[in-house]
């Protein structure tokens, strides 16, 4: 029996969200370009993303090619983001411990978001065989499931516990992913990753990690100091 079940996050944790982003904000200057013979956003996009406006860049960066623009094309523009072929990769180290874990017990992934996007990155990335069991928190009835709602670390422990040494889970953002797993008496890892979105999150209560590494190579030392 192993001594710790894994269970990770996905964005920040595994591949640099990021990197999706500015993989979306190509497709969006495909689509501009083909649809409007403008392109040239994806310098704006990635300077408001990094100045923290996800929320509001797809609007602006719309408006500033094409004046007459609708909620429906502002809908569509998101689409094109949205449904993209990601063009990402595993970050080094995630890639490793996915190898080295894998071979230790099975594994598991939680991750939030709109299920069909998040399956897309799953699939980009080639990770699904990697899991033994995925939830996709909206799948389970939509965004009020989003961590730290706990259905989903109570649908990971049901599907993973006859394996389970004491649960570990792997995320990067403090304002939602540690909350549950503290309540719940898992280990709490944080890995933070230097361009991570979600820098400027402010930890929920409770929602510190227990644990702070700087690269996912650094668990099995981390783990191996811990009751199991
Ligand atoms: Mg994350």
């Amino acid at each position: 029996m192993p001594r710790h079940t894994l269970v990770f996050d996905l964005d920040d944790t595994l591949y640099s969200e990021r990197q999706f982003a500015i993989s979306g904000f190509r497709a969006c200057e495909r689509w501009l370009e083909t649809r409007f013979g403008v392109g040239g956003v994806v310098d704006d996009m990635t300077r408001m993303l990094d100045d923290g406006h996800m929320r509001s860049l797809f609007e602006i960066a719309l408006a500033s090619r094409v004046p007459d623009q609708t909620p429906e094309l502002v809908e569509a523009f998101i689409d094109v983001y949205r449904f993209h072929a990601p063009e990402i990769v595993l970050y080094p180290d995630a890639a490793w411990a996915l190898d080295h874990f894998e071979a230790l017990g099975p594994l598991g992934l939680i991750t939030d978001g709109q299920a069909e996007v998040q399956s897309s990155k799953v699939n980009a990335l080639d990770i699904a065989g990697r899991f033994q069991h995925i939830v996709y928190t909206h799948a389970l009835g939509g965004r009020a499931f989003s961590k730290p709602h706990p259905l989903a670390f109570e649908q990971m422990e049901a599907a993973l516990s006859k394996q389970a040494g004491r649960f570990v889970y792997v995320g990067d953002n403090p304002a939602k992913d540690f909350v549950v797993p503290n309540a719940r008496g898992w280990i709490s890892v944080q890995v933070l990753r230097p361009q991570r979105i979600h820098a400027r999150a402010q930890p929920a209560v409770g929602g510190q990690a227990q644990h702070v590494v700087e690269q996912l190579t650094e668990l099995p030392g981390l783990l191996a100091g811990l009751a199991a």
